[in-house]
């Protein structure tokens, strides 16, 4: 089971999962910064101001807003001028980050994108760092859990860098995580993998996940995701709910094993039948009878698949 990250195992969207303050409480900096960010689209900006509503910050109002292009942004906050923005407005600046250096370099090694706030009351300091992450859907450890469970190897194939590939990888632990794969490259992954004798499904929901969805034996798509991609899969999941895979393969099993049983006792049927009728050694009647008891007793054995239930 080839699995996607983004927007698959991941939500899709990046949600302040840091702060480290340098010199004030952490709710301080999320409050100051989500005054600077508070009109901004960007989804770094949502995601302070919806981690400082989350927290029952008040966020104060904020003057001189100022975009500061490819970099971040300035604005006036209880009367200081501060200043948002990546780790390229921080070296502009020339402030030394000291400590901090390292806990955005563990940060970054995790995935995480980190932006930092600065102050330029007269002098110019470091007032902390944020940092952002796709944060794991809750139910995909387990959905990962359920799969190994079930006899299936997963593969996490993603074109995100290789810290936040593995970091995903070992937080759900999955088998085999390919980074770094370029959108064109998927396909050719997946066929390899097939070339190695595997049965390989693939999971994703994203356009660049279409022709790896269509390359695979089985392709689930993310009803949550592109149309492109509920048009390559073979496979709709109605949710965007990894946990639904695990339920798709036991639920096909499950049907699979009926079908079986069911033939067979088809077969059975005939089998005793026809050569007792044939030699006459069978009355009409009760062939009549076994006739129509066969396929009463091969529907509510199909039946009985109603009794399914998706695990929790
Ligand atoms: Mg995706």
């Amino acid at each position: 089971m080839v699995f996607d990250k983004t927007g698959t195992l991941t939500e899709g969207r990046p949600v302040l999962t840091e702060a480290v303050p340098n010199g004030m409480s952490a709710d301080e900096l999320v409050r100051l910064a989500a005054a600077v960010q508070q009109g901004s689209e960007h989804p770094l900006a949502r995601a302070v101001v919806e981690a400082a509503k989350a927290k029952g910050i008040a966020i104060p109002p904020a003057g001189q807003v100022t975009a500061l292009p490819g970099r971040g942004v300035a604005a006036m906050v209880d009367g200081r001028a501060l200043k948002l923005g990546s780790s390229r407005l921080l070296q502009e600046t020339g402030i030394d980050p000291g400590p901090l250096a390292a806990d955005a370099g563990a940060l970054e090694q995790k995935g995480n994108t980190v932006s930092w706030l600065m102050a330029d009351d007269g002098t110019q300091r470091l007032l902390g760092l944020l940092a952002f992450g796709d944060r794991v859907k809750p139910a995909a450890a387990r959905a990962v859990s359920r799969l190994h469970a079930l006899g299936v190897k997963t593969v996490l194939l993603t074109g995100d860098n290789k810290g936040s590939a593995a970091a995903v990888g070992s937080t759900l632990g999955i088998d085999q995580v390919i980074a770094e794969v370029l959108p064109s490259d998927k396909a050719d992954k997946v066929n390899s993998l097939k070339r190695e004798g595997q049965v390989v499904a693939m999971v994703g929901d994203g356009i660049n996940d279409a022709p790896a969805l269509a390359a695979a034996d089985v392709g689930f798509a993310m009803a949550t995701g592109t149309d492109v991609a509920m048009h390559a899969a073979g496979v709709t999941l109605m949710r965007g709910e990894p946990a639904l895979v695990p339920d798709a393969i036991d639920i096909s099993r499950r049907t699979y094993s009926k079908i079986r049983q069911n033939l067979f006792w088809a077969f059975i049927y005939n089998l005793v039948g026809i050569p007792l009728a044939a030699f006459g050694l069978l009355n009409p009647v009760i062939a009549g009878a076994a006739m129509a008891f066969s396929s009463v007793s091969v529907i509510t054995n199909a039946l009985l698949l109603r009794r399914w239930k998706a695990a929790e």
